[in-house]
């Protein structure tokens, strides 16, 4: 059985990542899960929120947008609606998303805007927290 699992991030837009991994943690829908090599063959939902990936002793960190993962053959495939590597994050655009979304939150007049606003201030939120962890 082999000890590494192939992680791959991509979105409508790229490839965020392809890289040999020993673990993944990722923010599912009904919770955070891990996968270690030899997982079984799974599907799941993605949050808004933080995926991480350990290679040796470094984990890393990616802001994940949502989307689903499936997991195969010792393979992690993450189809995101969008992702960045915590190197790739704009922090000062993403608190200037936060800073909109907030705005948005108090001035919303129906429930379609309230939630649509609540979503970009979950990805904000996100973004800033692996932004500033680094
Ligand atoms: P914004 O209002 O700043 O565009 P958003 O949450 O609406 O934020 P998304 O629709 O999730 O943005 O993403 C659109 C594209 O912009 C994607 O390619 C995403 O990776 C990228 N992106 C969004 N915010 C950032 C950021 N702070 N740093 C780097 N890339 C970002």
């Amino acid at each position: 059985m082999a000890d590494k699992i192939f992680l791959e991030i991509v979105t409508p837009e790229k490839k965020v990542l392809s890289e040999t991994v020993d673990i993944v943690v990722a923010p599912g829908e009904m919770g955070e899960f891990g996968v270690l090599p030899g997982h079984i063959p799974f599907l799941a939902k993605l949050k808004v929120g933080e995926l991480k990936y350990r290679v040796g002793g470094a984990m890393q960190h990616v802001a994940i947008m949502g989307g689903y993962a499936e997991v195969l053959n010792n393979q992690v495939t993450i189809l995101a609606t969008a992702a960045e590597a915590a190197v790739d994050i704009d922090l000062i655009r993403a608190k200037a998303a936060r800073e909109r979304a907030e705005r948005r939150l108090a001035d919303s007049r129906d429930k379609f805007e309230f939630v649509r606003a609540q979503a970009a201030l979950q990805r904000a939120l996100a973004r800033m927290r692996i932004a500033e962890r680094q």
